[in-house]
């Protein structure tokens, strides 16, 4: 430390306190970084690597950005998940004596970020606290800072802690330093969150009214924790923070993170961009507020009978009120983005233009809630009415600010005349003295006789009067006063100019102080009504988001869903929202599905690409639509309430994304099938595909059996191992269904008609006949298929599917390409041996054992009955 320079050690000290940061060191003009955070700035940022003295015998690496620049560096380092603490000079430069004083002022960390691009319009930016009791319970605390919303929740196991930080997209997780590592290590690899740290330290008083209403006293130290960490390093008044509110992750539909991505809710698989999600599909919303609070909804689908038809009958009563809804959409976009006002004034960091913005948007409220009275809804108008227009502070903007101000607050120009005597007087004063410049001007061209003769003004020199040089011989006496010589021109004073011009000056500079001072006054009166815009903000929303469920529900002809006691499904021409909108030149497909205390479970069988993945999604996606309280995709449907839904996908379809191995497909499935109730909806697409045929299969069967017996959700089960169907005859509860395909002059067509019962199984080679594969192939073909039919073959349940196979010449074909699905037959009876061990086979409890212990087992079933 000796070493160095005052400044050099002036910035270690700031450095050393905050270790995990970019640390924006101002010195002038220019933010600078040094030693190791300037060589790693200057690659990240791609900017110039330079060094300086520093009283060390070597170099300290630098590199800077220019402080009028630095928002989009600031920016581009918090996208990537670096923090940056900002350290400004805090006193006067030419006043100080010594190094100047400096201090970091805020940290700006990817959970905080208040402003640019970082923080999407219509995306929350939620940063979590995370703390464990020493019984395993988890507490997890989050808020989005830019609107100043908090939660907080218990959870039981770190795989829910990761469903609800993923569901939260949480960009920063807050933890204590003494966290167990193995966590600190998922939630870093499995979320690529930054992490951050903080001590557990008293409450301040300040967080007490947040804290109001948490009452657990490990969810308050969560919620304490976080609020320390924002306290610290925001520096700033975190005024607009509203109250947490607790809540519990089965108030609502659960969906796991895999299942979200599945159903492709918010995002889709492959490009994890919005377009083409079911997020995209629904977003006819017209305010940023609505689009986040539509976001939320599909994240959190309801579970409670009467506030989904609450939501309903309401989306059902605009859907019925043209009219009065493209008003409404025509105010709701003039409606800026409240929320996110209000937490940039809680911050000081509002200029006269987003005032103006508020401005409009709270004039368009009267008229919004005219016309939602106009509505004949006892709900509409309740909403109505609990919307408070805050005249007062709508008042206090349209009499105080003009309507085009300018960006900066500092040089003027922002505030009406007529608001503020002293104000008028100065801006008098200037413009009298401007006025008096224009008489000035045309005397002198009268009196010299030049008529070219100007007065300027700039910023250095302050007034003057202009004469070209061909024009000097015209002056005559010695009036002017010398003041700066260009190539073509002299210009001069006078005294009297001087004075008028100090004059001007002084009231100028005196009005700029006087309109900050005064926005200053308007901005903390707008602090006052933070509470009230963030009520209105909510209301404003959720008229936003229902509006926008009429919109689509009416432009795509979705029906209102029917809310069953029985837990009947009840689906007529169903379809896959998404799939119906994204395609261009065919007809959607429209299938029933028909799922009720007979019929738990269906098989869904059926060639590739035929459609079964789309059938199970599209009834997913019903019910979960449904729950969100907007109406559904189909002619009819009858649902009951989903607790929760569990998406699966067979490995194989699953390689896009690269991660996807047996084993985690099998602890998917495991977490269904641990999590479902018979409340739940399961999709399991190809589950067991991930590897061999015997094993895939053994697994496929004894998870269905197992769902049926034990779970009784409603399930839908595809598979390309067509033996499975003959499961339909021992399991009461589950039914065949299959995709349906023609052949048409030739050419296989799929009708992506579902139908009842099992798929036809002679398919595969048909198709491949068809495909003109050569001839002796498919003879070939056709004599190993029958030799295999003949020979015992492992299916396990041991029916003939013979029974199920109809003319080997089909007019409608149907079955699956898979060439070991098809081609393994059933044989007529199963010998004892056999018998053996499907015995042992049912006598394990899967989910007690891992997938090597499985493997292995099978690997000694088969031993046992391979020849
Ligand atoms: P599978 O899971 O049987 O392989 P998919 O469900 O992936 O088949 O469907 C394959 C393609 O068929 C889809 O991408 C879609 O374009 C089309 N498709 C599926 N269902 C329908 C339908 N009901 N109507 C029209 N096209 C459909
Ligand atoms: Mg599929």
């Amino acid at each position: 430390m000796e070493q160095y320079t005052p400044m050099i050690r002036q910035y270690l000290t700031v450095k050393a306190q905050y270790k995990d940061a970019f640390l924006f060191f101002r010195l002038g003009d220019f933010y600078e970084m040094f030693f190791e955070d300037a060589t790693k700035a200057s690659q990240l940022l791609e900017i110039t690597l330079t060094s300086r003295e520093g009283g060390s015998a070597e170099r300290i690496p630098m590199c800077g950005v220019p402080y009028h620049s630095a928002a989009a560096y600031i920016e581009q380092l918090v996208e990537l998940g670096y923090k940056v603490a900002i350290c400004e000079q805090t006193e006067d430069p030419k006043q100080a004596k010594g190094v100047v004083k400096r201090e970091v002022v805020q940290l700006i960390t990817p959970g905080t970020v208040m402003e640019g691009k970082g923080l999407y319009e219509k995306e929350n930016n939620y940063i979590a606290a995370l703390t464990i009791l020493s019984n395993g319970i988890y507490s997890l605390a989050s808020c989005d800072l830019s609107i100043g919303e908090s939660r907080a929740t218990a959870l039981s196991t770190l795989d829910e802690v990761m469903n609800e930080l993923s569901t939260l997209r949480a960009k920063e997780v807050v933890v204590k330093q003494e966290l167990d590592e193995g966590v600190k290590k998922t939630l870093k690899e499995r979320l690529n969150v930054t992490l951050s740290y903080e001590e557990q330290r008293e409450e301040r008083e300040e967080f007490v009214p947040l804290l109001e209403k948490v009452n657990v006293p490990h969810l308050r130290e969560a919620a304490s924790l976080l609020f320390h960490y924002l306290h610290r390093t925001q520096k700033r008044s975190l005024a607009h923070l509203q109250p947490v509110a607790v809540y519990e992750v089965n108030q609502f539909m659960k969906i796991d993170y895999y299942s979200k991505r599945n159903l492709e809710l918010t995002e889709t698989i492959r490009s994890k961009g919005k377009k083409g999600s079911l997020l995209w599909l629904l977003d006819e919303t017209m305010t940023a507020m609505g689009g986040r609070m539509l976001k939320q909804w599909i994240d959190r689908p309801l579970i409670e009978q009467e506030k989904i038809t609450e939501r309903l009958s309401m989306v059902e009563v605009l859907i019925q009120s043209f009219f009065e809804r493209q008003e409404i959409r025509e105010l709701l976009k003039e409606v800026y983005d409240l929320e996110r006002l209000a937490g940039r004034v809680a911050f000081g960091n509002v200029n006269s233009r987003d005032l103006i913005q508020l401005k409009k948007s709270l004039q368009q409220i009267p008229v919004l809630k005219a016309v939602l009275l106009q509505i004949q809804s006892a709900e509409i108008q309740n909403l109505s009415k609990k919307m408070i227009p805050c005249e007062e502070l709508t008042d206090l903007l349209e009499r105080s600010l003009i309507d085009q101000p300018p960006l900066t607050i500092k040089e003027g120009g922002m505030i009406r005349d007529g608001f503020h005597i002293e104000l008028d007087e100065y801006r008098d004063a200037s413009r009298n003295g401007k006025n008096w410049i224009a008489n000035l001007q045309k005397e002198e061209r009268e009196r010299t006789g030049i008529k070219s003769l100007k007065i300027g003004y700039n910023r250095i020199f302050g007034y003057y009067i202009e004469i070209t040089k061909a024009n000097l011989h015209l002056l005559e006496d010695n009036r002017y006063e010398r003041k700066q010589t260009l190539a073509n021109c002299e210009r001069f004073i006078t005294p009297e100019l001087k004075e008028k011009e100090t004059l001007i000056l002084q009231a100028n500079e005196k009005m700029m102080e006087l309109e900050y001072e005064l926005f200053v006054e308007i901005r903390e009166q707008v602090k006052v009504f933070i509470p009230q815009l963030q009520e209105l903000s909510r209301l404003v929303s959720e008229l936003d988001v229902l509006q926008c469920f009429a919109q689509v529900s009416e432009k795509r002809q979705y029906v209102k869903p029917l809310l069953a006691d029985n837990r009947q499904l009840f689906i007529k021409d169903g379809r896959h929202p998404v799939v119906e909108k994204v395609m261009d030149s065919q007809e959607y497909v429209p299938n029933d599905c028909l799922m009720d205390s007979e019929r738990e479970m269906l098989l869904v069988t059926g060639p590739n690409m035929s459609g079964k993945s789309t059938y199970m999604r599209q009834v997913a996606l019903t019910a979960i639509m449904a729950q969100i309280g907007c109406f559904v995709p189909a002619g009819e449907a009858t649902l009951p309430i989903f607790d929760q839904v569990f998406t699966r996908i067979g490995a194989a379809d699953d390689l896009i994304s690269g991660q996807s191995t047996f084993m985690v497909e099998m602890l998917e499935a495991k977490n269904a099938i641990t999590n479902a109730t018979d409340q739940s909806l399961i999709l399991f697409d190809e589950i067991g595909r991930g590897t061999s045929t015997y094993d895939g299969m053994a697994l496929a069967q004894a998870i269905i059996e197992y769902i049926h017996e034990h779970i009784e959700a409603k399930t839908l089960f595809s598979t390309h191992y067509h033996e499975l169907t003959v499961l339909e005859e021992e399991l009461p509860r589950l039914k065949n269904v299959h995709v349906s395909a023609v052949e048409q002059n030739g050419r296989v067509v799929f009708l992506h008609k579902i139908k009842e019962g099992a798929a036809d199984k002679s398919y595969g080679i048909h198709v491949a006949e068809l495909a003109e594969l050569p001839k002796e192939l498919i003879e070939r073909a056709n004599d190993l298929l029958t030799k295999l039919e003949q020979k015992e073959t492992p299916n396990l349940r041991g029916k003939n599917s013979k029974q199920q196979e109809k003319q080997s010449k089909i007019e409608e074909t149907s079955g699956q390409l898979s060439f070991f699905g098809d081609s393994v037959a059933a044989p007529s009876q199963v010998p004892g041996k056999e018998r053996k061990v499907i015995e042992e086979l049912k006598s394990y409890d899967l989910l007690e054992m891992t997938p090597l212990e499985a493997m292995n087992v099978l690997y000694a079933l088969q031993k046992k009955v391979k020849k």
